[in-house]
This record gives C-alpha cells, structure tokens and sequence, in this order.
C-alpha cells in the first residue's frame, strides 16, 4: 500500500521527466492493482502519456483503460474496445489478445448478453494452447465454468472447473474453480458430494483471503444439507455463516443466505424467524438477482396462508408469481442463448465438413490429375523410347544392309566392284547411254603370265600385285568411271560418255601405270605388265554381252600380239569380229 501511494505521488510530481522504465513499472502495478483498486487504476492511467509507450507498453495501457472504462460500469464502451484490442493485436506475440476476449466475456455476462458472451467463450476456448501466461488460461477456464453455471449449464461448468484443478492451478484460482464445481454439482443435483470436500474448498478459499467464495461455497453446502432434509445441520451452518457473508457487501450472497435462513426455518416450523428472515431476502426490492427474493415471497405466501392471513398471502403470492415469472424469462433467454449457442456449434462444424469435403475433392482433382501427368510423361517418355528404339534399329539395320551389300557388291582382296555388281552397273549405264544417245566405252584387260609371279614370288606377292595394279588404275581413271574385277587376274574398266578414241587413251595410260609399279615393297622385284582390249558402243553394242565380247576379243589379240598392248576392236563384216587394231 506504501509502495502504491509512493507510486501515485511520483506521478502527480514527475510526470513530465518520466522515463521509459518507469512506465514500465507503472503499468505493471496498474495491472497488478485493477480490480482490487480501480481508483488507483484510474489515477495511474491518467498520468500516462500513451504517446511515449513502447508498442508493448501500449497494449497493455489500451487492455487497462478498457479495462477502467468496463469497470466505471460503461460496459458496452468497454467491450468494443475489448473486440478493438483483440483483433488489432491478433498477430502480436503478447497474451494481451486474448486477455481482452476474457475481459469481453466477463462483461457479456454482466451486460445478459449470452449469445456474445458464449460466442466470445469460445473463441477464447478454442485458443487455449496458444495462451502462454498460465494465469490467463486458469482465469479463462474459471470464466468458462462462471458462465455455464450462470446458464444453467452445470454439466459444462463441471467440465471446465475440473480441467482447471486437473492443471495444478494456484491456489485462488483453485478456490474459484472448487466454487464453481461446487456449484455445479449441488445444482444439477448430480453425482455426490462429500462433507471434507465442502471444508477443504473452504479452507483453501479463506487461506488466500477469499472470504466471498468461501462464504458462497457455504451457501452452497447449506442448500446441499436442505436438499439431504439435514435440517438442523443446515440452519446452524446458516446462521454461523451469515456474519461473515454480511461482511463481503456483496448483496446476491448476502440474500442468498436469507433465502436458505427463510427455507430452513420455515421446514423447522419456526415461523416467526422465517418471516424475519425472508423478508429480509426478499429487501432487494430493484434488484436483478431474483432466486432468493423468489423463494421468499413463496415461504411468506405460504406462511400467511396457514396462519390464515390471505390477503396477505396473495400480495406475496403476487409478488412471487411476478418474479417468478421475471426470472423464467430470464432462464428462457439464457435457454435461447445456449441453443443458438449449439446452433452455431452445428452450423460452423457443418461448414467444417463441408469446408473438408471440398478440400478432399479438390485434393483428390490435384491427386489425380497430377497422376494424369505423371502418366502422360510416362507415356511419353516410352514413345520417345519406342521412336529412339525404332530409329536406331533402323539405322543399325540400314548399316548392316548397306554392309551387307557392300560385301555382296565388292572383292574382299582389292575393293572393288566383283563381277556381278560390275555387271548391273554396266548394264544399267548401257542402257541409259543407249537412250541418251550417248557413246559408252569399255575396257578390259588381263595381268601378263601371272601365274609366273605366282609361282616364282607366292601368292601373297601375287594378292600384292592385284592390289597395287587396281590402285595404278585409281590413280589414272575419271571418277565416274567403274572399275571391277572380273575374276583372277582379269579386269574391266566402264567408261561413261567415252568413244573408242578417248578410251584408248585411257587403256594405254593404264597399262603405263601398271607397267611402272614399283614392286619393291611387295619384297620382290618384276615387272607387271597387262593386255588391254578396247570396245565401245559405237564399234560393237549396247547390249553388256555382246560389248564384253569384242573387248574380250581384243584382249585376245593383244596376248596373242605379244602382250603388255592395248588392242581395240574393230568390226570387221568379212571375219567378224576381226581384226583388232593396237594402239601401239
Ligand atoms: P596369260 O598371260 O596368258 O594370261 O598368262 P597367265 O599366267 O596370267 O594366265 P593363267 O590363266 O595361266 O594364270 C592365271 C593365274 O592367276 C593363275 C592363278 O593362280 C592366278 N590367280 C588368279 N587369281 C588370283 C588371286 O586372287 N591371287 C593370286 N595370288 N593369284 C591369282
Ligand atoms: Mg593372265
Ligand atoms: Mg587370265
């Protein structure tokens, strides 16, 4: 108390030098003072300049003005700024949130206004986990289970006290959540309860100085020995109880005990003090609290009834009935509330499940058409496969065919066309030259004793030598022109657009080249010579055969002239094919 008053002066004197820590610890005894001193409350708030708060500083200066105003009893003010507090500050990592929907609901329940409160109640409910400060979540499940029992919802207000103990709570919020539960067992008349679990709530409340609750507890333990017919118990309980419970001022208590007073006395027969006491129940004469002042006008309409005083009786049975009916309208709302309440509950968990429904629907449309991708690139990537697959087959295929033909269409030994390729290509040329109009000459021509280099040298030397004549005869012949072998020793050369004239030429060079091989590096040393025969188209045939013949012809002639000569055909119509002429 020192301490505080010291606080206050300091601020009435220093509040222009005051610096950040000071409101700091201002505040913090402003919120620690709220609710037992609200004037201290008030001064302190007054001398704090809001603009100079840190940002955590001022969320805790808007909770305590709400706060103030709620108290000052402008409850609706308070709340909106209560609601204004929650969501400005619902992204902050402060409790401050969720300390302004507490206080909302405590003044919801204080404005009647049930449907907001419970709205509120469960938002707070629904964050519990998030709530760091264990006292504000004590203090949240003490509302809870205030707010179910003053609906009549005891089972629910049951619940939450006992979730509350179940925490090892302090000790006041222990005595708050045993008031409740207390309440909430004898007024749903459910399941037991004992004789010590009446006294330890009420040594565990007057431990911590809470001489209301404990008082409550014992209006509460009195109605429970009436309910059992303890009578006497109940009265004595009653009476011993009534001086402490005058000291709280607070009046719903204080008429309460009337209430039971009048109840007890009246089952004991002991009218004279039970008028005495119901009237005194029924004192609150504007007061909201109807359950005592109920009962009492009941008990003395009954009284004067049996004492034979009736018009007394029926201006109490008046009285009763008109607060009777008051307070069932009252419970009707309360009743209205908790079925919305639970309509709401309804509604929001049906928009849950439809919310769910959606979002499986719309998760599985993602599953599946991500799987519907996923197997489309798998199908591609196996077309792709199956074309590379295909391609390269193909392609292995056509190299092997070409090789394969390339083998069919050459000499393994010197590379060049064998005699049936040879064959085609010259056939099909004639023909086409013989279409064009075109000359075509051809040419053949035999390796001079070489079975001589055969014998004298080896074979390797004679295979040597065929290689090395078809590469004097590259080195002489025209692109176009075809060379093969056809067969032994013996070769032929087609030459495309040729007349016998050029073809000679060619012929003589070729058997000049052949003639100058260098044989040393077959490791011997001759002298290769070939016998040329030359034909053409114009001097012979188109026809392949036929062509053959006469250049085979002058072949003949140039071996049967001494060989290493180029001969050509000549036609002759008295010995044909005779003579062939040598170039030479
Ligand atoms: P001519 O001047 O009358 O043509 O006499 P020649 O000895 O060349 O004729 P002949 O027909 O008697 O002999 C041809 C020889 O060519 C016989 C054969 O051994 C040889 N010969 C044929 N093909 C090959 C071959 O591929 N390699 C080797 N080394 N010799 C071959
Ligand atoms: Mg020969
Ligand atoms: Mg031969």
């Amino acid at each position: 108390m020192k301490t505080l008053i010291v606080t206050i002066a300091l601020i009435i004197f220093a509040t222009n030098s005051l610096a950040q820590e000071d409101y700091e610890s201002l505040l913090i005894k402003a919120d620690k003072i709220r609710s037992s001193s609200p004037s201290d409350l008030s001064k302190i708030l007054k001398h704090i300049d809001p603009l100079k708060l840190t940002p955590k500083q001022l969320e805790l200066f808007e909770y305590l003005s709400a706060y103030e105003i709620s108290y000052s009893g402008d409850l609706v003010e308070g709340v909106k700024r209560y609601n204004i507090i929650s969501s400005k500050y619902s992204a902050s990592d402060s409790d401050i949130k969720y300390r302004a929907i507490l206080s909302s609901v405590n003044n919801y329940a204080l404005m009647h206004e049930w449907v907001s409160g419970l709205k509120s109640l469960e938002h707070l409910l629904g964050q519990l986990d998030k709530i760091r400060e264990t006292e504000i979540v004590e203090q949240s499940l003490i509302s809870a289970s205030i707010l179910y029992n003053q609906l009549g919802q005891h089972d629910l207000a049951l619940k939450y006290s006992e979730t509350l103990l179940s925490r090892n709570p302090s000790k006041r919020s222990s005595c708050f959540a045993n008031g409740q539960k207390i309440e909430a067992l004898v007024k749903s008349e459910e399941g037991t309860i004992g004789t010590n679990e009446f006294e330890d709530a009420i040594k565990e409340c007057e431990e911590q100085g809470e001489k209301l609750i404990s008082g409550i507890i014992k209006s509460y333990w009195v109605s429970f020995l009436i309910d059992s017919n303890k009578l006497e118990e109940a009265h004595t309980l009653a009476l011993a109880s009534l001086e402490q419970i005058k000291k709280t001022n607070y009046p719903p208590a204080i008429y309460d005990f009337y209430a039971l007073l009048c109840k007890t006395e009246y089952s004991l027969r002991r009218s004279e003090s039970a008028i005495e006491s119901c009237l005194q129940a029924s004192q609150n004469e504007e007061g909201t609290y109807l359950p005592p002042k109920i009962e009492a006008f009941h008990i003395l309409s009954k009284i004067f009834s049996e004492t034979g005083s009736y018009e007394k009786s029926l201006e109490y049975y008046k009285k009763y009935a008109e607060a009777d009916k008051t307070y069932l309208d009252e419970v009707k709302v309360k009743q209205l509330a908790i079925q919305q309440a639970k309509h709401d509950a309804i509604e929001k968990a049906n928009q849950i499940a439809l919310l769910d429904k959606e979002n499986t629907l719309l998760k599985t449309q993602a599953r599946l058409s991500k799987e519907e991708q996923e197997n489309n690139r798998l199908f591609m990537a196996f077309l792709m496969l199956v074309i590379l697959m295909v391609v390269l087959w193909a392609y292995k295929n056509r190299r092997m065919h070409l090789k394969i033909r390339q083998q069919a269409e050459t000499d393994d030994l010197t590379g060049i066309s064998n005699r049936g390729h040879f064959s085609q290509v010259a056939e099909s040329a004639l023909s086409y030259h013989k279409k064009t109009h075109q000359p075509l000459a051809f040419v053949i021509f035999d390796l001079d004793l070489f079975k001589n280099v055969n014998d004298q040298f080896g074979h390797q030397v004679g295979d040597w030598a065929l290689k090395a004549a078809v590469d004097a005869l590259k080195r002489v012949c025209r692109e176009q022109d075809q060379i093969g072998r056809m067969g032994g020793e013996e070769f032929a050369i087609l030459l495309p657009g040729c007349s016998i004239g050029k073809a000679m030429q060619v012929a003589e060079a070729c058997r000049l080249a052949i003639e100058a091989i260098d044989t040393s590096p077959s490791g011997e040393h001759f002298t290769l010579t070939a016998s040329f025969g030359v034909a053409d188209t114009q001097v012979c045939s188109y026809e392949f055969d036929q062509l053959y013949g006469c250049a085979d012809h002058a072949l003949y002639q140039s071996k049967e002239n001494g060989r290493n000569r180029v001969y050509r055909y000549i036609q002759d119509t008295s010995a044909n094919p005779l003579p062939t002429q040598q170039t030479q």
